[in-house]
């Protein structure tokens, strides 16, 4: 009967989930911006890819463009988590706006490794989803050497210029092992090619699939928290299912969760985006309890505790403010 069936009804959770380093910092550069020097303040690109996120900072002064010509001259704007051409940069300084770059320190760490390969006339293979906006300010650094590498099958096609000075490079939102696919690919092709001199798949990233991976086998339904351009929330779905989740959606709320899910399932795993403030969780995790899954087991695949500094331009402000 149905409180026999009620007993065994639980929710695995994930954790790591939600929050990252540079989505963390890219949020709070933006609160402050607004407390510092009072809104509108202009954000380039969604601040981090998560519907929520973008929403409450708009209700707080916060004016989302999609590029910087939209901004007013002399304007404060905050460039997003995920990276800009440097051709953005130098169009910001012709309207003479105050810009503070929120990119995640370890997207810059990428731009780095792809200025600094090109400059010694590597060709780049850069592996990523064409037009996410991290691959477009990745690829800025050096558009006459990144070729986009935007799949496994794609491996097998890609033309590159000088096959011996070649290395590869990588969106840091991607499936792990999806990656590593692509890669054994390539080097079938390509012997001669060089890994990056360290991981591009960020810890973040690479913890939220460590967990999924775990909870999946056990798993009839994941359930993960996250907005549809937000790509490692979208690669925790695809994850689960390839490891043994019976089936899994992405919700940006609990009230999108559809009921029939839950038909004929006993175990829920859930989990959310690097983008993902808590309080969403708690909501599906509400959402859940009400319907019978309030028995919640934490499934811990590794710790974090990595906290980035603010942006130097804001830090160097907020001092002089006192
Ligand atoms: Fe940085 Fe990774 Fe978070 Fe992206 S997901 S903001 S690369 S820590």
């Amino acid at each position: 009967d149905q409180a026999v069936a009620d007993q065994h009804k639980r929710v695995l959770l994930a954790a790591p989930r939600g929050y990252c380093a540079g989505v963390d910092r890219a949020v709070v550069t933006v609160q402050k911006a607004l407390d510092l020097y009072g809104p509108p303040v202009y954000v380039r690109k969604q601040i981090v890819h998560n519907k929520h996120v973008v929403a409450t900072l708009e209700k707080r002064g916060a004016i989302f463009v999609d590029e910087t010509d939209e901004v007013p001259e002399g304007a404060t704007v905050i460039f997003s988590a995920h990276g800009i051409a440097p051709v953005v940069r130098d169009q910001a300084r012709a309207l003479s706006l105050r810009t503070i770059d929120a990119t995640c320190p370890l997207v810059t760490k990428v731009h780095r490794e792809a200025r600094r390969f090109a400059s010694d006339d590597y060709d780049i293979l850069l592996i990523g989803h064409a037009g996410h906006e991290e691959v477009v300010g990745t690829s800025g650094e050096a558009p006459d050497n990144i070729v986009l590498v935007e799949s496994p099958e794609h491996a097998d096609t890609v033309e590159v210029r000088n096959p011996e000075k070649l290395v590869w490079l990588s969106q840091t939102t991607l499936s792990v092992d999806e990656t590593m696919e692509t890669v054994r690919r390539l080097k079938q092709r390509f012997p001669k090619l060089q890994d990056p001199p360290s991981d591009d798949i960020c810890y973040a990233t690479q913890n939220r699939q460590l967990a999924v991976k775990q909870m999946a086998p056990r798993t009839d339904l994941m359930i993960v928290v996250g907005s549809r351009n937000s790509s490692n929330s979208v690669r925790l779905v695809e994850v689960a299912v390839e490891h043994g989740a019976r089936d899994g959606h992405l919700v940006d709320y609990a009230d999108e969760i559809d009921e029939a899910w839950l038909a004929g399932v006993t175990t829920v795993g859930v989990t959310s985006g690097a983008s993902v403030p808590e309080i969403l969780v708690r909501d599906v995790l509400d959402f859940l309890a009400e319907r019978g899954y309030a028995d919640v087991e934490a499934i811990t695949a590794a710790e974090e505790s990595l906290l980035f500094a603010l942006p130097k331009e804001l830090r160097r402000d907020l001092k002089a403010a006192g």
